[in-house]
């Protein structure tokens, strides 16, 4: 079957030459394939389903100081909205199956199956059978993240999109909202749409507020959806790095790098006094020092180092679900495997192979040229 993906693309490109960086996986007996890297302006995560293209979330630009940041990004009324922190899910539905797609384009069966159970989209899709929910998968029990919200249980989908499937092209900021109230969907918090001028201290207010409450940050966006800034609390910037230092040999020295500079640039935005630094210094040792410590001691009693996640659904599905990530070559330590009534309940951690092994070297007296 030879399909002119080049012009469903709407690129200027050999199709056969686009193709060719795509994976092929499979999923309930049927071949897709998704783009993990971003190819000739079509995002990364980009699945083909059959015939059906479901195109990537973009990414977004980040700005490390708010004011000149929104005054160069936007011309316009600029809509602010919570940032959440979970992970990135596409939800489309496909010859009449819902399907969840992972930020790198895997139809993910354990999202798939929560994404079936939590949402009701029927009336949603019959009415917008070629658009696609993007949103924010959160809660305690996921494969992906941790990050705790006290509102949310177990899980929680919360749209921040509403884009047509094929082209990418979003849907307003307004009529989004509109839709997902209809439809009983639930949104990320919206803060108000504002003039740019008027957005930086709206943005300022709530970042402050989200901070004090451990909370990620704020996405602001022009009001047709098509342009979008990121921007983060202190909080989530000292949680980050308390993660990475945590498994300090599995993350790169740029996410900790990009980190520190993050605090740095709202410290001087801020206008902060040499005491308000001291003080932001201070809790950013913490963070990395305390957690490195934890894991070195861990990595001597012989304990498992690694991020561990919980998950609860049917015996069969997490089965799938844990094949799926050895599959991919992650190394799984199941810490918890029990039943609750139907249901079967699996704490697992995915092994840091290189912090446990560095760790492992340097205790057992390896050395290091530097
Ligand atoms: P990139 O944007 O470069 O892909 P990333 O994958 O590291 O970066 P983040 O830094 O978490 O992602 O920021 C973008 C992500 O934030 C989105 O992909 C989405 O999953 C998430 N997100 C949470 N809340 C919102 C929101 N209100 N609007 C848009 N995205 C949101
Ligand atoms: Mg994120």
């Amino acid at each position: 079957m030879s399909r002119d993906w080049g012009s469903l693309f709407d690129v200027d490109t050999d199709s056969e030459d686009l193709l060719e960086h795509f994976d092929t996986e499979w999923f309930r007996g049927q071949r897709y394939r998704h783009l993990s890297d971003e190819r000739h302006g079509i995002e990364r995560g980009t699945a083909l389903v059959g015939d059906v293209v479901v195109r990537g979330y973009p990414s977004m630009p980040r700005a490390l100081v708010l004011e000149p940041a929104i005054r160069e990004t936007f011309d316009g009324p600029v809509a602010i909205e919570e940032k959440l922190n979970g992970y990135n899910v596409r939800v489309a539905r496909i010859d009449g199956d819902l399907l969840a797609f992972t930020r790198s384009g895997f139809i993910c069966p354990y999202t798939t199956r929560k994404v079936e159970a939590l949402l009701d989209t029927e009336a949603f899709f019959d009415e917008h059978p070629e658009q696609m929910l993007c949103g924010e998968l959160v809660g305690p029990e996921n494969p992906y993240t941790d990050h705790a919200y006290s509102e949310i249980g177990e899980i929680g989908f919360y749209v921040f999109g509403v884009r047509h499937r094929e082209s990418g092209t979003p849907m307003g900021v307004e009529r989004r909202l509109d839709q997902c109230a209809t439809y009983g969907l639930n949104s990320v918090d919206h803060y108000g749409t504002f003039t740019p001028t008027a957005a930086v201290d709206a943005a300022r207010e709530r970042i402050d507020d989200l901070n004090a409450r451990g909370r990620e940050g704020v996405v602001l966006k022009s009001t047709d959806g098509e342009t979008a800034l990121k921007y983060t609390t202190s909080a989530i910037h000292r949680a980050d790095l308390e993660h990475a230092f945590e498994l300090p040999f599995d993350y790169g020295r740029d996410f900790v790098f990009t980190r520190i500079m993050r605090e740095a640039f709202q410290a001087v935005e801020r206008g902060e006094s040499a005491a308000a630094v001291r003080e932001r210094a201070q809790a950013l040792g913490e963070v990395i020092l305390q957690p490195a410590v934890e894991t070195i001691r861990t990595v001597d009693r012989g304990d498992p180092v690694g991020e561990t996640h919980t998950v609860r659904g049917d015996p069969k599905i997490i089965d799938d679900l844990l094949s799926y990530f050895r599959e991919q070559g992650l190394e799984l330590h199941v810490e918890h495997d029990e039943t609750d009534g139907e249901q079967r309940v699996v704490t697992f951690t995915k092994i840091a192979q290189s912090t446990r092994d560095k760790t492992r070297y340097y205790l057992e007296g390896g050395t290091i040229d530097e």
